[in-house]
């Protein structure tokens, strides 16, 4: 299913499988000035090809190699002949077959793999110019669009919401945090994220983000080298996991939360 919005110049294409699923589970592409970001889910992939049919498209950009957002790469290449880009550290991802969670596959589905070119430092379409600003602390590959004359910052999946509880376990999130803090240095005008809705004058919401994430990093550290488990400071700080935990398949939990903020700590 798609459903979109417009938002000034920019539109927003929101897909997912299951509507009556939890928001969680929708991801949004954008299209502006015939530059598309992210190309969605694979069960949708068709469907959103068709959807661009007789929109202005002229090149792509994957702001990483999650299967949320390549899986019209291949149906857009073959159908429009489009030019896909990507961080230089997504294309040999993005071009092999993807590892799933059984969940994921349901969710999403599992993406054709493709041919992307690698991004430079900057990203051009008919009338903008955007820079490209590696954000690896999600993924190594991970980078967020900064179109500066209207302060549009596509951001992908650094940010979900102002208080965070879980995370994958590949998410580094003191690296996340200095993301966070890079973007918020740009001071962006609107922010586009793939994951949730659009938000004008960003400016609070970062810093209420970049607090917390501080804050609960600090304690972490702090409770840790009081001689406390990683499982006891999750039990502390957040309590029992909660549904999308399980509905993840702990991908995404708390726990992977307390892990991420103490890598550089514990001895695996
Ligand atoms: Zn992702």
């Amino acid at each position: 299913m798609i459903s979109t919005a417009q938002y000034g110049e920019v539109l927003q294409i929101r897909v997912c499988r299951y509507p009556d699923f939890p928001s969680a589970m929708w991801v949004c592409s954008y299209l502006v000035d015939g530059l598309l970001i992210d190309t969605g889910i694979a069960h949708t992939a068709k469907e959103f090809t068709a959807f661009l049919k007789d929109k202005y498209l002229k090149k792509a950009v994957n702001t990483h190699f999650h299967e949320d957002h390549v899986s019209a790469n291949k149906f857009l290449q073959d159908e429009y002949g489009i030019e896909i880009f990507a961080h230089p550290l997504s294309v040999n991802k993005i071009n092999k077959p993807a590892t799933l969670y059984p969940y994921q596959e349901v969710v999403w589905g599992y993406p054709v793999p493709s041919e992307v070119k690698p991004l430079g430092s900057y990203i051009y379409s008919e009338n903008y110019s955007f820079e490209v600003i590696p954000t690896p602390g999600h993924d190594l590959g991970h980078i967020c669009l900064f179109e500066k004359s209207h302060g549009w910052l596509f951001s992908g999946d650094l940010y979900i919401n102002t208080k965070p509880k879980v995370c994958r376990l590949s998410d580094d999130m003191w690296q996340i945090l200095a993301d966070l803090e890079n973007i918020r240095s740009l001071n962006p005008q609107v922010l586009f994220p793939a994951p949730t809705h659009v938000v004008y004058e960003p400016a609070a919401k970062l810093d209420e983000l970049i607090a917390y994430l501080e804050e609960l990093g600090e304690e972490i550290v702090d409770l840790h080298q009081k001689g406390k488990s990683v499982e006891r400071i999750k039990e502390e700080i957040f309590g029992p996991e909660d549904m999308f935990a399980q509905m993840t398949q702990q991908q995404f939990s708390s726990l992977n939360m307390i892990k991420s903020f103490l890598k550089n700590h514990l001895v695996s």
